[in-house]
């Protein structure tokens, strides 16, 4: 209970933070305003008792940091990323604000919120004088929010030496995740032929038509029952409207529960052929974040923070979400993996996003026993 207590001892010290950290926009492709944010981060965890270890720059995007805590040969990672879904002005126009003990604001839950219940759970065991049974790695990455195209590596890389992972994503009513869909991103051109459409449109070959037809068989893969969705969800096309559309694109969203039903449409998309001789179709993408489907050892890792939860006087579920993370690329390597670690909240990517201020520091208490509590041997 030390921990906790001193937790509560720190709540509107975690609010003042938060506040400051909502207020400082990081939308994923502004580098220097991520980097900015990445800044305050580093600064906080090392004052709070990490080493920074890594930076690992990058041209386009926010530069990623490895940062760590304790000694041992074995190690936990800890999974956070600072850039968020929202664009620059954002924190301008909706600041971070204050509604019955709920704060609103743009990153609020997803993640800055999870960032900040990390590095309170450290500066709780570091002030304590608490030794972690092993070494804690913070990894703070900046590209989550398109799919880690630039810190997959490293995340894969000290995924591959730890013993277990703990992702610091959101809570939607407290629960934890311990299994995610996959996710796959195609595109698809279609070259068709213009015509007139009054002088000589039997020439001509439609590539909207074309694209029509494509969209309703790609719907159609949909299967709810066996967590397969196929969402054409951006489309363009055509020059004018006395014109027989020469081009048209659409781009591709597929999510799917078990990996071998990923395999097989990501063959059918592949190999999608034209339905109107005179078209040609070109499809490109691949799943980017393959499913995590829950493991013994993710389960078991669930049930002993549901444990720990209930002893502190919380109550947590464990939940299957339709998004993907971080997590999805550890869990894939066979790392023990848990999520939803983060603030009790809602509203990800949503006008929305909130977090309830009363629960920071539970949660932060939950992730710190966590730690605690872990085995040397937990692989
Ligand atoms: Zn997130």
């Amino acid at each position: 209970m030390q921990l906790l207590n001193y937790l509560q001892s720190q709540k509107n010290i975690m609010i003042e933070m938060l506040a400051r950290w909502v207020n400082h926009d990081s939308p994923t492709f502004n580098k220097q305003a991520v980097d900015g944010m990445g800044q305050m981060l580093v600064e906080a965890f090392t004052e709070a008792g990490a080493t920074l270890t890594a930076t690992h720059p990058q041209p386009n995007f926010g530069d990623h940091y490895t940062l760590t805590f304790g000694e041992g040969n074995s190690q936990i990672l800890l999974l956070h990323h600072f850039d968020t879904v929202w664009p620059m002005g954002e924190a301008k126009r909706r600041p971070f604000t204050i509604e019955n003990s709920c704060a609103t604001g743009p990153g609020v839950h997803d993640m800055k919120g999870g960032i900040l219940i990390s590095l309170f759970a450290l500066k709780a065991i570091h002030h304590l004088g608490l030794t972690p049974p092993q070494k804690l790695v913070y990894l703070l990455t900046s590209d989550e929010e398109i799919g880690s195209p630039t810190s997959r590596g490293v995340i894969e890389s000290e995924g591959q030496r730890s013993s277990y992972c703990l992702v610091l994503e959101g809570a939607v009513e407290g629960d934890l995740t311990t299994a995610r869909k996959g996710v796959g991103r195609f595109k698809m051109e279609i070259k068709g032929v213009a015509a007139h459409s009054g002088i000589d449109p039997e020439q001509g070959v439609s590539a909207i038509e074309e694209l029509a037809r494509h969209i309703q068989a790609l719907h159609a893969l949909t299967d709810f029952k066996r967590g397969i969705v196929v969402n054409v969800g951006v489309i363009a096309g055509g020059e004018r409207p006395n014109i027989i559309a020469p081009q048209a694109t659409a781009e591709i969203d597929l999510r799917v529960t078990h990996r071998a039903d990923g395999e097989s449409l990501v063959e059918k998309i592949l190999t999608l052929s034209p339905y109107l001789p005179g078209c040609q179709i070109k499809i490109v993408g691949k799943i980017n974040r393959w499913p995590w489907e829950e493991s013994p050892a993710g389960l078991a890792m669930f049930k002993k923070a549901q444990a720990i939860a209930h002893q502190l006087g919380m109550t947590v579920g464990k939940r299957y979400s339709g998004g993907g993370s971080d997590g999805n690329f550890t869990a894939a390597l066979g790392i023990p993996t848990l999520d939803g670690l983060g603030s009790l909240g809602g509203g990800a990517h949503a006008f929305s996003e909130h977090t309830i201020l009363e629960a920071l520091p539970l949660r932060a208490a939950l992730l710190a026993e966590f730690i605690m509590q872990s085995e040397t041997t937990a692989q």
